[in-house]
């Protein structure tokens, strides 16, 4: 029998209880409306408790009661195209129970417990089936079949009894000859990673689509990859265009708002967005965790780890999945503002010294994995940082780029200038370069990272250039100078430029991002020769086939346009002298 404590002392989302004997991270439901809280702290007697929920009107003598377990996540058929807040509750479920605005104290299932989905096994009696291992399949939704695996903590064993048909996720599907009944519903403790057998070597792009990741900064399958960037700069688009188009079977989208309306925005943007490989909802392989803004700032912190879990979950059923967060400055600020209401010792900028802790844990979970079942799945992680003011020195920008391997550092400079996506090619980096090199080499192009470490010293050059012009003029330069801005320019709006909102350049296969660099580069060697034989940089500069350069990435079907734009190239070339 659980023990039931009082209510000591309230404080916003922090509670002070005695009586209770719950562990640390234990799930308690405290006042008489039994609000969803975590022990989050235990000194004596006392037990220290953040609140997911709404504390006000909670006064001390109410009850606490302890649950006699963790938080944890609701795992089974029926969890993709859910949006929950920030502890696993459905939103829809908790507006039909509340109206419109969420009330405390509710207790929602996070999967339906009585919809029936069609069970079919894949193993048979008398099959040894162990930690992990698939035993049957739902199809959940048009791309994604479910796997019911045997539970990870779970030991496994002969199998004596398998049913097929139409199940609830409580009701039994196989029997072992211990006697034990496996369901279709998991149970996992969020704060805990879900095991695998091994982590694998970050040695496959994650292709994004996009060509400045893609071809300059890439994220590896299984990587971790930080968006600073100020308010307006292109966070929340990139992360949509990564959920559309990243090469991943499902998209975990933790969404922690300060400002009510980006919430707004989140909960009627993603279920409008279109899968680009069903033309279906995007939703149909995506989860939505969304942190009202009624809701406290503890509640974030409980969303991050229980997207992971599902994302975990997901990975080990051998899929591919992508995890964004948007935007983790405000999951740090509900540590800060907990650490405050704690009194615990400040540290940069008040945020508590666990902060790095906190998120390395966060994106230790990431990988590409052996998984128990057997096979491989994969955890990626994008998290949106919004430093105040756009400055990247802040304790939480610079804490997520010691942990993490790949940066996109959004600049508003290029906003303002209307460059999309606004990443910044000179500051930016990804230390999976050197890991992804082989693959692309053998499966795009042997010339794929030269053209790349080209066109990267190209960008370079023209920066220090731009600094010259800024002085004096571009007329001043050495004739070679003037052109290298000329090709600088044209990597940047013809190659580097990519609307989101282009219904073709939205997306570019990596076939494509190599052919426009290379075109562009083809143009560079022409244009330097050129000047070699006396050519006037004014000539080279003028020939037309050089701006039907600048359409073809618009092009679906590019190659002709591209190779009829290369053999007209190499006719303007001859006769120019
Ligand atoms: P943030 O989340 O960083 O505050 P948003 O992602 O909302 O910024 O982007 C702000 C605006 O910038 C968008 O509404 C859009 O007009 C423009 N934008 C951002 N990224 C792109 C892109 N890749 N292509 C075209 N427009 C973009
Ligand atoms: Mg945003």
């Amino acid at each position: 029998m659980e023990a039931v404590g009082r209510v000591k002392r309230i404080a916003g989302p922090v509670a002070h209880a005695t009586g209770l004997k719950a562990n640390m991270y234990d799930l308690v439901l405290v006042g008489e409306e039994g609000l969803m809280s975590e022990v989050i702290g235990i000194s004596g007697n006392k037990h220290i408790i953040q609140v997911y929920e709404d504390t006000s009107g909670v006064k001390p003598g109410e009850p606490v009661k302890e649950t006699g377990g963790p938080l944890m996540a609701q795992l089974g058929p029926g969890i993709l195209t859910t949006i929950y807040d920030g502890i696993q509750r459905p939103l829809p479920l908790l507006a039909e129970r509340s109206g419109d605005f969420v009330s405390r104290g509710i207790f929602v299932d996070g999967i339906d417990h009585k919809k029936k989905w069609e069970f079919m096994p894949t193993v048979k009696k008398g099959d040894v089936v162990k930690p992990g291992q698939t035993i049957g399949t739902v199809q959940e939704q048009l791309l994604i079949k479910h796997k019911i695996m045997v539970p990870p903590r779970h030991k496994g064993g002969t199998v004596k009894e398998i049913h097929s048909g139409n199940f609830n996720v409580e009701e039994t599907v196989c029997i072992l000859e211990d006697g034990s009944k496996l369901v279709m519903l998991q149970k996992w403790p969020v704060r805990v990673p879900r095991p695998v057998v091994k982590k694998l070597p970050p040695t496959i792009p994650l292709r994004s689509g996009q060509r400045v990741i893609d071809g300059f900064f890439p994220l590896a399958k299984g990587g971790t990859a930080a968006i600073p960037g100020g308010f307006g700069t292109g966070k929340t688009v990139m992360q949509q265009t990564l959920s559309k188009f990243a090469e991943v079977d499902v998209v975990i989208f933790v969404g922690c708002g300060e400002r009510g309306n980006e919430m707004a925005d989140l909960l009627h943007e993603f279920p409008e967005l279109i899968d680009p490989k069903t033309g279906r909802p995007l939703m149909e392989r995506s989860i939505v965790y969304a942190n009202t803004s009624n809701m406290p700032v503890a509640a974030r912190e409980a969303s991050v780890y229980t997207g992971m879990t599902t994302a975990e979950y997901y990975r080990d059923m051998g899929y591919d999945t992508m995890m964004t967060a948007d935007s983790t400055s405000r999951w740090a600020e509900a540590m800060r503002e907990l650490a405050s209401r704690l009194e615990e010792m400040p540290g940069e900028e008040g945020y508590p010294a666990y902060l790095s802790a906190r998120l390395a844990d966060f994106y230790e979970r990431s990988g590409r994995a052996e998984i128990l079942g057997g096979g491989e799945g994969s955890i990626s992680i994008i998290g949106a940082v919004s430093p105040p003011g756009g400055d990247f020195t802040e304790p939480v920008t610079q804490g997520t780029l010691r942990i993490v391997k790949v940066f996109w550092g959004l600049d508003t400079k290029l906003t303002q200038r209307r460059h999309f996506p606004s990443i910044n090619w000179l500051e930016s980096y990804s230390l999976y370069d050197k890991d992804l090199e082989p693959w692309f080499t053998e499966n795009v192009h042997p010339d794929w990272n030269k053209n790349k470490r080209r066109a990267m010293a190209i960008l370079q050059e023209n920066a220090e250039l731009e600094e010259i012009v800024m002085l004096v003029g571009s007329d001043a330069l050495p004739e070679e100078q003037q052109l290298t801005l000329e090709v600088a320019r044209m990597i940047i709006n013809y190659w580097l430029a990519q609307s989101a909102f282009h219904p073709v350049d939205c997306t570019c296969s990596f076939k494509k991002q190599f052919d426009l660099l290379a075109a562009t580069l083809k143009y560079r060697d022409y244009a330097f020769d050129a000047l070699q034989r006396g050519v006037s940089v004014e000539q080279i500069t003028s020939v037309p086939s050089k701006d039907a350069l600048a359409k073809v990435k618009l092009e679906e079907d590019y190659e002709p346009v591209l190779q009829k734009a290369l053999d007209q190239m190499e006719s303007e070339f001859k006769v120019l002298r």
